[in-house]
């Protein structure tokens, strides 16, 4: 199946963005997913435009609501297979309370987070997720402030699955996509991303340096939840591979009822329903 809709991408050469791209893509090739079942929702910054580059359906939302919008369209129709893709800045600033609702929710879907420690679009400021010391024009005598942790947020939050990708590892990034699309529950994906434009400190051989893999862990278990929060600690965050991830039941098994029928499947056909929804006011 094709999921390329053949536009080129105005990133920078040497984004990080096209590999998340190509392993969104790569990982829907290898789960069969249709073009017209899946849906590909995006916040504001240069990750933003992710949606924009795929023959899937996509919606290029405002900055920090990529989340709001992903979970609507995947409430009314759960057979879309959803995600929802943004910057750092996208979902730990502006967008912070709706990745955290989100993740409590767990709503089936995935959430890549495209994460470069800099907003790129704006010429290159200081994220939440930027390191302390950080320069950038928006804090020239370096960063005073200590970054998020994404994977800590997510897991505080009650997250269901937590992973870590990084550009340059494009097969375990398909691999980690695709068990995260397979999960049933929301899954969080943070993916080292790097901005080879304006973030000259975490660069490609930054991550290679730095970065831990835990697929070669033998002792790392991700179904246990201490581990998960003790490896994180370890590591500082500077991992890859699959973090945690529990069976709880999804937000959709849990609805009582006819409210588990979705929308795209009722009969929306008010007549029909008139004398009902009056019974609650008679
Ligand atoms: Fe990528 Fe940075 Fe260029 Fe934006 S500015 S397209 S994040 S390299």
């Amino acid at each position: 199946m094709d999921y390329s809709n053949n536009s080129t991408p105005t990133w920078c050469p040497g984004c990080g963005d096209f590999s998340v791209l190509r392993s969104i893509q790569t990982a829907a090739a290898h789960l069969a997913i249709a073009p017209h079942q899946m849906a590909v929702i995006s916040g504001i910054g240069c990750s933003g435009r992710i949606s924009g580059y795929l023959n899937v359906y996509g919606f290029h939302s405002i900055h920090g609501r990529a989340l709001p919008v992903a979970q609507g369209i995947k409430l009314v129709n759960p057979e879309l297979t959803v995600i929802a893709a943004g910057g750092d800045g996208d979902g730990f600033a502006i967008g912070t309370a709706h990745t955290v609702h989100a993740i409590r929710r767990n709503i089936d879907m995935t959430y890549v987070v495209m994460n470069n420690q800099i907003y790129g679009l704006t010429k290159g400021h200081t994220s939440p997720l930027s390191t302390t010391g950080f320069v950038t024009k928006s804090t020239p005598y370096g960063s005073i402030e200590a970054p998020i942790k994404p994977g800590m947020i997510a897991l505080a939050s009650g997250a269901t699955f937590v992973a870590q990708g990084f550009s340059a590892y494009q097969e375990q990034l398909v691999e980690i996509l695709t068990r995260a699309i397979l999960h049933k529950g929301f899954s969080f994906v943070n993916v080292f991303s790097p901005c080879v434009t304006f973030n000259k400190t975490n660069t490609y051989q930054w991550f290679r340096e730095h970065l831990v893999n835990l697929d070669e862990m033998n002792s790392h278990d991700p179904h246990d939840f201490q581990s998960a929060i003790n490896r994180y600690i370890s590591t500082d965050g500077l991992f890859t591979g699959i973090l945690y991830e529990n069976d709880d039941p999804d937000y959709y098994s849990k609805l009582p009822g006819e409210r588990g029928t979705s929308v795209v499947h009722q009969d929306l056909d008010i007549s029909n329903q008139f004398d009902t929804l009056m019974q609650d006011f008679i």
